[in-house]
């Protein structure tokens, strides 16, 4: 409807002269409220629109009645506006809203400019209304949606004058400050900020106003529910074309989880640095190659030497060129050590070894080292993990407790050879005291007037006796302690040869503190074999029940040597003590060669023992007592009627 009007009236006043018919129409089909009014201001002229807009009649407001039609909350800036316009004699130009026939109020564009004569003086105003609801709509709807979007976004954004004061700040999309914005205007929004940090900010974003130089830090903020959060703050400044600064703006994003995060990040750190920095050992990482890049302050501290010449590879040539003695290993124990840790590096398996390093004092000390790779999932080597533990002073002990363990073997073996010929003197003295005392004897005998030639020959048989005994004592010894390569076999009395190996191992016996005790059957039938043989299997049964007993201290060390007729065949001989026992699961395995429990053992004693017995006929086998300790015992086929030994 309105456009034909328009295109119409455009043609018309195209054309030269167009009647006042003419324009009158164009006046009233203007899609505008276009009025007239006299110099005071009053409303002497509207166009037909105003009729059709308002629905009023079409002269019913003339005058001031339009006033009616203004929203009441815009009518008295707009009237206020057109009265100052009035006065002054200036152009108005402003907005309100005009109730529309339906009641609806639709925003309009108000412009009034008055029309002068020759003289100056103001003889009509002229004045449209056009209706612009629908653009400032959109309008504010835009503001509104960028409002929100400014609101959502985790970020909050400030606007602070020339002079640092906040003018502006957006709500906030994840940190609600507790204050409202007024507080936070001008600097009141350092009053919301954690206690830690006011001054500090407050100060640094002075100096900014001062200097103009942008502001960035993090502070804490108080939120709604009286939490603060971590915020990262950048605050810049904007100039005008002469560079002066017109505004601040800030960009405030919440960045407390994340902090959370890095603390917790920065304090298992922290813990495992110290961990690795306390412990009481030295700690080094290497490259995959083999260099090192790190070292803990021990080790720093133990060679006093900087970590390595930066750069240098620890892995083949370079690492060989360098001659790199990483902490000085003593040079001794170089090459050992670069050979170790060269095939570890090619490898790939873990070092270890036990070298000398030297110390900041400039002596060098016993380290035990440890490198271990680290994998990651496919198996590919990320780095060495080294540990060294200075071993010196237990190492230094332990060499000195060989040696004394040494020079104790030594002096026990001394001891014992002591405690033989004491032996071999105390056996053979008794015969020889008597060979002498019949020869004197004898020779008195026969000195005598007349000489007692009956009393001499007795005297001489009696000292042939004592010399075979005292010859037959040294040849038992020497075969006691000669391996004879043929045994010989003989009958043998068991009782006579056990006694003559307490006898021999006395002094032993004594050191240990074993109270032995010998319960001998005097019916005790001889048995056949090698006499000798027969002692040395008692000898170790004896030694071995002695040294069973070195360690206790709660019961006396008895040890108990019995002989007894078994039937007529057999004759047996035990040893018993009341020592630490075998474990029940080993009663077969002690027989077994090499089997030792001991430090210095052979384990040979016992699998000897047995060959010897069997070989014989005979059985030795070892049975738990009632009370602490082990019992052995030999079983022996009874001679002479038994068969004699292989
Ligand atoms: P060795 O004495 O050199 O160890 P043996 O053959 O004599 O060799 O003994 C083997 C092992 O049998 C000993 O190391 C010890 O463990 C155990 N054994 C021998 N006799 C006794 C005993 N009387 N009491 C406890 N254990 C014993």
């Amino acid at each position: 409807m309105v456009a034909p009007v328009r295109t119409r009236a455009r043609a018309r006043a195209g054309s030269a002269g167009g009647t006042a018919a003419d324009l009158s129409e164009l006046v009233h089909g203007l899609p505008a409220l276009v009025w007239t009014a006299g110099s005071d201001g009053r409303v002497d002229f509207q166009n037909r629109h105003w009729a059709e807009y308002t629905g009023l009649p079409a002269d019913a407001d003339l005058g001031a009645g339009w006033e009616a039609t203004i929203h009441p909350a815009d009518r008295p800036s707009l009237l206020g506006r057109l009265n100052a316009a009035i006065e002054a004699g200036t152009a108005c130009d402003t907005q309100a809203r005009v109730r529309r026939f339906d009641g609806a109020f639709r925003w309009f564009q108000f412009r009034a400019s008055p029309r002068v004569d020759r003289s100056g003086k103001i003889v009509k105003w002229f004045g449209i209304a056009t209706d612009i609801d629908d653009i400032k709509r959109s309008g504010d709807a835009a503001a509104q949606s960028e409002q929100d979007l400014i609101d959502r976004i985790p970020a909050s954004i400030t606007i602070a004058n020339a002079n640092g004061e906040n003018i502006y700040t957006s709500s906030w999309g994840v940190t609600r400050p507790s204050a409202p914005p007024s507080v936070l205007r001008g600097l009141g929004f350092v009053s919301q900020l954690h206690s830690d940090e006011q001054d500090w900010v407050n100060a640094e974003w002075l100096r900014s106003v001062r200097t103009g130089e942008t502001m960035e830090l993090e502070h804490r903020l108080k939120r709604a529910d009286g939490t603060y959060r971590w915020l990262h703050v950048r605050v810049a400044p904007y100039r005008d074309d002469s560079g002066a600064i017109v505004r601040w703006y800030g960009l405030l994003s919440d960045v407390d989880d994340q902090r959370k995060v890095e603390e917790a990040l920065r304090r298992s750190e922290q813990g495992f640095r110290l961990l690795v920095e306390m412990i009481p050992a030295l700690v080094a990482r290497w490259t995959p190659d083999g260099q090192l890049d790190y070292v803990n302050q021990r080790l720093l501290d133990y060679v006093n030497t900087p970590p390595i010449e930066a750069g240098v590879s620890a892995s083949t040539d370079s690492f060989r060129r360098h001659r790199l003695r990483i902490a000085s290993v003593h040079p001794e124990d170089w090459d050992t050590w670069l050979r170790k840790r060269l095939r570890s590096l090619e490898t790939g398996e873990p070092l270890e070894s036990t070298h000398r390093l030297r110390r900041a004092d400039g002596t060098y000390r016993w380290i035990h080292e440890r490198v271990d790779p680290m994998r990651d999932e496919s198996g590919k080597i990320t780095g060495w993990y080294a540990v060294g533990i200075d071993i010196h002073d237990s190492r230094v002990m332990e060499d000195a407790l060989r040696a004394a363990r040494h020079r104790l073997d030594v002096a026990t073996q001394t001891a014992a050879i002591a405690e033989l010929s004491a032996s071999i003197a105390h056996e053979v003295n008794q015969p020889l005291t008597s060979v002498i005392t019949n020869a004197t004897m004898g020779l008195e005998m026969l000195d005598a007037t007349p000489p007692d030639v009956k009393g001499a020959r007795e005297t001489a048989r009696r000292t042939l006796r004592d010399g075979t005994r005292a010859a037959e004592v040294l040849l038992r010894l020497r075969a006691l302690f000669t391996k004879k390569k043929d045994s010989c076999t003989e009958l043998v009395d068991l009782n006579d040869a056990a006694r003559e190996v307490v006898a021999l191992s006395r002094g032993e016996l004594q050191r240990t503190g074993a109270i032995v005790q010998t319960l001998f059957s005097y019916d005790l039938s001889p048995v056949r074999g090698d006499r000798v043989q027969f002692q040395q299997v008692i000898l170790n049964l004896v030694r071995n029940a002695a040294q069973a007993m070195e360690g206790v201290h709660d019961r006396p060390r008895r040890l108990t040597i019995a002989t007894e007729r078994q039937d007529d065949n057999f004759v047996s001989l035990s040893v018993q003590d009341a020592g630490t026992g075998v474990a029940p699961e080993s009663f077969e395995k002690i027989f077994e060669a090499f089997y030792t429990t001991k430090n210095s053992g052979m384990g040979i004693g016992l699998s000897v023992s047995r060959s010897i017995i069997e070989k014989h006929g005979g059985r030795l086998w070892a049975e738990a007592n009632q009370g602490p300790g082990t019992t052995f015992l030999i079983a022996l086929p009874a001679g002479p009627s038994a068969p004699g030994a292989g």
